[in-house]
Formats: structure tokens, C-alpha cells, sequence
């Protein structure tokens, strides 16, 4: 009879937590494990950055910066994540780096089939372009999603150049595709200029609502998650975080930084709000450790994972 105990990470009072396995928060992998609920899956690949690459490298240093992380108890959330559920790391999908095309198909393939045997997938960017193959895996066993999508960006442009899968367009396509529900799926986080007064109408008319970057100033973080989780309702959720959403104070190493952003406690705070809320995948994308400093970025990153992955664990209750 196997145990059905949870294999949690390596112990930091144990083995030193500069040391030991370099997966997530030191997780064991999902080979390792007889069952999984929740995966944290790498995908590095950053071919649609249309400003400074180096998102490829995002998984390693998320996992990196992962190791500082305090992982048993969460007192906001009142959970121990990996003591209630079976969280492994699923290893990076291997991206082709030449052909967009094959690696979309690739990162699709494998978070497909990891979704047939998992409840739950973080996953680790990569640049933003990643979302498609992600949102059509999420598609594939849930159905159309709600899509809650922090960034400073609206990632909702036609093409870059004529190219049509770019980190700047991932949800112009999903919204062609409709892989999310048009009338409960926000942008959160939005600021800065636009190529042009269309961009904002031509969002709008997907389906999406914006929570600008200042509002959390202006109305407060209760409201802001007030207001996203009576859009959300009880729909399957999927989170897309762009870390480029924090500014480039809380997050420099990044593609496309803008500033005026969001301060990581936001952040935090405002996922926190989203406790018991029906999510069924997140990623956290552009992440580019080349233009870190002092690991600020990668554990932004590794952070809001672990936040996630506590809200899996809220909804599992
Ligand atoms: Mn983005
Ligand atoms: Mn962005």
C-alpha cells in the first residue's frame, strides 16, 4: 500500500537552504512522486520578446531564488501547501528556440498531458507568448477559462512586424480562438503610453475590463479584489502574470520594464484576496535574469509562485 503522505520539500532546518535539490522551493520531481496535485512546469522560451530577451532563463532563476522561500506555513493564507497537497516540479518543457511555431506546439503537447495527471499547473515563462499553448491546454480539460491577466501591457495587439504569435499579442489570439470567457476576464495592473487611441477601444471590444495601475491607489486593494472577484465569479480561473505588472523598482529584470508600477505587497495582497477562488492554472511570465539585480526579480517571482500555490491549496478546502 503507498503512503499517501505528501512528499514536501527538503527540510531548510535539515539541509541548509543554499543547498540540496535546484527545483522549486526544493520540491521533489513529479518522477519522483507516486501522485501530484499541483505542477510547477518550466517553460523557457523567449523567441516573441520584441525588446530585450532573456526571459529563457526565468525558470532556472525563479527556482534559484526559490530556495530562500520559508515554504511550510503561509499565516495570511493559514495553510501548509505542502503538507495538504503533493506540489513536484515537472522540469522544463524543451523549447525549441529557432521555430515559434514548434515550440507553441511543444509547450501545448506537454501541458496538456501533464493536465490529465495533475489538478493544477504553475507554470514558469518564458516570455508571454507562452499563454496561447497554455491557455488551449487549460481549454482542452476545463473548458473556456476566466482570465485575470496582471501586466503593464495589454498583450492584446494584432501582430509585431507580421508576426502573429509575439509576446505582445497572446491574447488577441486566445480571444480568436476563445479560450477565455470574454465577459468575466479583466486586465490588471495596465499603464503607460500605447502605439495608438485605438489600442484601448480595440481591447475593450474582446470583452476585456482594466484595472489601471493607479486604481490600486485610488480605490485600495480590498476594492480592486472586490471588483475581480465579482466579475470571476465561480469560473474556472486562470492567472497570467507578467512580472513586468511590478515596477521596475520591484522587478528591473524584465523585457519590457515600465515604470509607475505596482509594488510587490500589491501584488501579494491582492492575490491573497483571491483565497478560495476556482483556479485551475497560472504562469508567471518575463522573468529575465540577465537584467536583475541582487535576485529582486526571480524572487518577486519565486514568491507570487508560492502564493499560487497556496491558493491551490485554499480551494482544495
Ligand atoms: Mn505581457
Ligand atoms: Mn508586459
Amino acid at each position: 500500500m503507498a503512503d499517501d503522505t505528501p512528499v514536501g520539500p527538503v527540510s531548510g532546518t535539515v539541509v541548509p537552504r543554499f543547498a540540496g535539490p535546484s527545483t522549486f522551493a526544493r520540491l521533489p520531481e513529479t518522477r519522483d512522486v507516486e501522485r501530484c496535485d499541483v505542477a510547477i512546469l518550466g517553460v523557457p522560451f523567449d523567441g516573441g520578446t520584441s525588446y530585450r530577451p532573456g526571459a529563457r532563463f526565468g525558470p532556472q532563476a525563479i527556482r534559484q531564488a526559490s530556495r530562500h522561500l520559508r515554504t511550510r506555513y503561509h499565516p495570511a493564507y493559514d495553510r501548509e501547501p505542502f503538507v495538504e497537497m503533493q506540489v513536484a516540479d515537472a522540469g522544463d518543457v524543451p523549447c525549441n528556440p529557432y521555430s515559434i511555431t514548434q515550440a507553441i506546439a511543444q509547450i501545448q503537447n506537454s501541458a496538456t498531458e501533464l493536465l490529465g495527471k495533475v489538478k493544477g499547473i504553475v507554470s514558469l515563462g518564458g516570455d508571454h507568448t507562452v499563454a496561447v499553448p497554455l491557455l488551449r491546454a487549460v481549454n482542452h480539460h476545463h473548458g473556456p477559462v476566466a482570465l485575470v491577466h496582471f501586466d503593464a501591457h495589454l498583450d492584446t495587439w494584432d501582430t509585431y512586424f507580421g508576426a502573429p504569435y509575439t509576446h505582445g499579442t497572446p491574447f488577441r489570439r486566445a480571444s480568436e480562438e476563445g479560450l477565455f470567457v470574454d465577459d468575466v476576464s479583466m486586465h490588471v495592473g495596465i499603464r503607460g503610453p500605447l502605439y495608438s487611441r485605438e489600442d484601448l477601444k480595440q481591447d475593450a471590444e474582446l470583452g476585456f475590463r482594466v484595472i489601471h495601475c493607479d486604481e490600486f491607489q485610488t480605490e485600495g486593494i480590498d476594492l480592486v479584489v472586490r471588483r475581480i472577484r465579482d466579475r470571476v465569479g465561480d469560473h474556472p480561473l486562470y492567472l497570467s502574470i507578467d512580472i513586468d505588472v511590478l515596477d521596475p523598482a520591484y522587478a528591473p529584470g524584465t523585457g519590457t520594464p515600465e515604470v509607475a508600477g505596482m509594488t510587490s505587497r500589491e501584488l501579494v495582497n491582492v492575490l491573497r484576496g483571491f483565497a478560495g477562488m476556482n483556479i485551475v492554472a497560472a504562469d508567471i511570465v518575463e522573468v529575465a535574469p540577465a537584467y536583475d539585480h541582487a535576485e529582486i526579480t526571480a524572487l518577486a517571482g519565486a514568491t507570487v509562485a508560492y502564493e499560487l500555490i497556496n491558493l491551490f491549496a485554499c480551494k482544495e478546502k
